[in-house]
């Protein structure tokens, strides 16, 4: 399929190892699965403030991609579910392991509803969810599974699987296992966080508990550079003299904490080739965003070493 006049109608951009027509099919089921309705169980209607707060982070997010040079794609509202939870018992709750979860075999996301408590970690949610579904997805013939999709070619009735190939960074065997996992998730909550650090200011809903958050970090901390690591403050004012604070922390902070090592390696050991840390950090943009996966692998191998990429590789996966 000629790339140029590609129009991406889902989050799937490609679909390999089939004939153009079978890759024309399948891009038609994804996108009748992302035009489709679905209707989770324990979902509830959206609020009039998060409708609102979808359209401005559908907004923001179009001119946040477009300074990464990376193509944009609205995630509409009816492809966000919102799932309350309080009718769960403790014991089945902690059996959800996610505060919001996009798969690209259903092209819908879900997010746990905690606006009440705590607004801004599910803004950040949504965002981050709404990252991976911007980012680069596609599929291969496979084989029967779990999380295969069948379609049958109307010619020659045969009957094809596929499974996934990627979506991001991630790169996805036939067992459904995905290589990279921990630094495409890396990738998507830097992102996410450098949304919410320029966006989140002007969002309705989200202003004034980000200027607290502004106010006392600029007060306490001063090291902008340790913004990446703080989401939320809230000051317990029962004390005058000594203050006391509740600090949240973004997620993945330990993956993050790595990926910034690799980065900065990549950038001391290749100084010729990148003037600044964050050039580093949008090759692994690119290669989430687009697909394109070389010239990490090149530049990766060139600081760590040939098969290095791919231990790399292995030693993210989940
Ligand atoms: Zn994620």
């Amino acid at each position: 399929m000629s790339e140029g006049n590609f129009i991406r109608e889902s989050g799937v951009t490609r679909v390999v190892d089939v004939s153009d027509e079978d890759e024309r099919n399948f891009l038609e089921i994804f996108r009748d699965k992302f035009q489709g309705e679905v209707k989770e169980s324990l979902e509830i209607e959206k609020t009039p403030e998060i409708l609102e707060l979808i359209n401005d982070f559908n907004k923001n997010l179009k001119q946040f991609f477009q300074r990464y040079g990376v193509e944009w794609m609205e995630v509409p509202a009816g492809n966000i579910h919102l799932l309350d939870l309080s009718s769960l018992s403790e014991e089945q709750k902690t059996r959800i392991k996610f505060d919001g979860s996009f798969k690209s075999i259903v092209q819908h996301l879900v997010l746990i509803d905690y606006s009440d408590k705590d607004f801004s970690a599910l803004a950040v949610t949504l965002v981050h969810e709404m990252i991976h579904f911007n980012s680069f997805q596609s599929w291969q013939k496979g084989q029967r599974g779990a999380e295969s999709l069948p379609m049958t070619n109307k010619e020659t009735n045969e009957k094809l699987f596929l499974n996934q190939r990627r979506q991001g960074i991630n790169v996805f065997d036939v067992n459904g296992r995905s290589f990279f996992r921990e630094i495409d998730e890396a990738v998507v909550t830097e992102l996410a966080i450098e949304f919410d650090q320029e966006f989140f200011s002007k969002t309705k809903g989200l202003k004034d508990e980000v200027a607290l958050r502004d106010q006392i970090f600029s007060e306490a901390a001063p090291d902008p550079s340790k913004r990446r690591l703080v989401r939320k403050i809230i000051e317990h004012p029962e004390n005058e003299e000594d203050r006391r604070f509740q600090i949240f922390s973004y997620k993945y902070g330990e993956e993050r904490k790595k990926f910034w090592e690799i980065v900065k390696e990549i950038f001391e050991k290749n100084r010729d080739e990148f003037t600044t840390e964050e050039d580093v950090f949008n090759l692994f943009v690119q290669a989430c965003m687009t697909g394109r996966l070389l010239p990490l692998a090149r530049i990766y191998e060139k600081t760590f070493g040939p098969g290095s990429f791919r231990k790399l590789g292995e030693e993210t996966k989940k």
